[in-house]
């Protein structure tokens, strides 16, 4: 039972300062580090972290930033075989962030903006996956085409809708499962309510949605049976970036494990909170014994 992640891998350039400049101005520092990232690579290192057998699709430069993603994914454990060395560089994401721990990011798409189609190869990898899990980082016209595969060969399509775009009709057709957080969730519901009710307006286009909804938890809605809602685990959270990243890539391991709803949603919610508590994206994603550990802690019984 297997997961392939289709996705972004980036290089994050994270810049730490006492605050982000205005434009015009000049701000030094010598805190600067580098690290694996991009929501495509996190969700598959949150899968194979997991425990699942993992599959990334997607795209790196032939240079020293995609030869360090690589490895950082095949660290984690995800198949990277056929991921693409592209010419040119990597994606990239130059972060700063203030001593408040308020950020500005820019990214350079590079190699992730140019996968813009799909080979017969990365077709068939898909067919035998059990799940395809994937993002908005990489175009719109390559998510679509790889559900449409996935759904013909009854792979389960998860798209996790961030950053937000408006969904097409020939995508919609052909998902699962929807994972947002709330903001995306209203979005995508054209409507702000709880997040029940706005899980029902999305069930009109797609069979499934998955809400999170942060420190406060998440909500996952399917046609045809009662929604299923959890807490999150209290802990004291240091850095919520890669939280969402952590949740789906825990949640899509959990489902080809064949975990039952709230299981899945333990699982995800127990991997997340693990994440909050450490600093980074890739860093903070935790392995299965972790995983395991924290669940007997968060959810006893
Ligand atoms: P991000 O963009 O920061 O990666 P997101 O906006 O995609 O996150 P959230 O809903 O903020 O998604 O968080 C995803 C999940 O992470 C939540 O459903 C929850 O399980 C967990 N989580 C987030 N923040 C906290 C917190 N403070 N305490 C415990 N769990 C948290």
């Amino acid at each position: 039972m297997s997961v392939v992640v289709l996705g972004s891998a980036n290089l994050d350039v994270v810049i730490a300062l006492q605050r982000i400049p205005s434009p015009g101005e000049t701000v030094l520092t010598d805190t600067i580090s580098r690290g694996c990232g991009g929501k495509g690579a996190n969700q598959a290192v949150a899968v194979a972290r997991s425990g699942a057998p993992t599959t990334f699709l997607g795209a790196v430069g032939n240079d020293d930033a995609g030869r360090m993603l690589l490895d950082g994914l095949a660290g984690a454990g995800a198949d990277v075989s056929a991921v693409r060395r592209t010419d040119g560089s990597s994606g990239t994401a130059y972060v700063m962030v203030d001593a408040q721990g308020e950020n500005a990011i820019v990214v350079i798409g590079g190699a992730n903006a140019g996968y813009t189609d799909l080979t017969e190869a990365e077709a068939d990898i898909i067919r035998r996956a059990d799940v395809l899990l994937m993002q908005f980082e990489v175009p719109i016209e390559t998510v679509t085409a790889a559900a449409s595969i996935a759904r013909a060969a009854g792979v389960q399509v998860m798209l996790n809708a961030a950053p937000y775009a408006e969904l097409p009709a020939d995508l919609l057709e052909n998902l699962d499962l929807l994972i947002v957080n709330e903001h995306e969730a209203a979005l995508s519901a054209g409507t702000q309510g709880t997040p029940e009710e706005v899980a029902t307006v999305i069930l009109g286009s797609v069979p499934g949605v998955l809400i999170t909804l942060g420190a406060a938890g998440s909500l996952l809605a399917t046609r045809g049976t009662e929604p299923v809602r959890i807490n999150a685990p209290h802990v004291t959270a240091v850095d919520t970036t890669g939280a969402g990243d952590t949740f789906s890539g825990a949640y899509a391991a959990a489902t080809v494990e064949g975990l039952p709803a709230v299981e899945r949603l333990r699982f995800a919610s127990a991997a997340a909170a693990l994440a909050v508590q450490e600093r980074g994206a890739v860093d903070a994603i935790p392995d299965r014994a972790r995983i395991d550990e924290a669940l007997r802690h968060y959810y006893p019984g």
